[in-house]
């Protein structure tokens, strides 16, 4: 497999949610791969902060009307933008992909920036995608979490919800 496919996995590498064939070979490749090693860091350094803030448990509502305005989103857009919609579509990795899924484009824009004085077509058009998903305003929607009580009180996920 090659480094951007290792890197689509190491997610559910880290939740320990790949099938042990998957597993093995992200494995192996980690030996051999610095690239994958860091990028599976920053983003171990990275969950653990998210896993903290999920000690907030939000509530099923919140994850669906959550969930349903991030699918909108990405419905306008393009093919990688339905690579991570069906990535979405498993419930029960949904709300730890839209979690992770910010993490995802940090890192990726991050390592993507630099890569892109290359400037092949490709990657200019994925560093666009990844503009995209900033444009999602998913910072202030994991903030949002924070103020649950605020959110349920203010009935916002009952309007979603309809
Ligand atoms: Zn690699």
């Amino acid at each position: 497999m090659k480094c951007d496919e290792i890197q689509n996995e190491l997610i559910l590498y880290y939740y320990k949610e790949l099938d042990s064939e998957k597993s093995a070979v992200v494995d192996t490749h980690l030996k051999q791969c610095q690239t994958c090693r860091d990028m599976l860091k920053e983003i171990e350094e990275t969950l653990r902060l998210v896993d903290q803030r999920r000690d907030i448990e939000p509530g099923e509502e919140l994850w669906d009307s959550y969930l349903d305005n991030v699918y909108q989103k990405i419905d306008e857009s393009s093919p990688l933008a339905r690579f991570y919609k069906n990535v979405f579509i498993e419930p029960k990795l949904a709300p730890i992909l839209a979690t992770s899924l910010l993490v995802i484009i940090l890192v990726a824009s991050s390592s993507l920036y630099l890569v892109n004085k290359n400037k092949t077509y490709e990657q200019m058009q994925l560093a666009q995608n990844i503009d995209l998903f900033m444009d999602f305003d998913l910072i202030q929607n994991l903030d949002l979490l924070e103020n649950l009580e605020l959110l349920q009180e203010t009935d916002i996920s009952n309007e979603q919800k309809t």
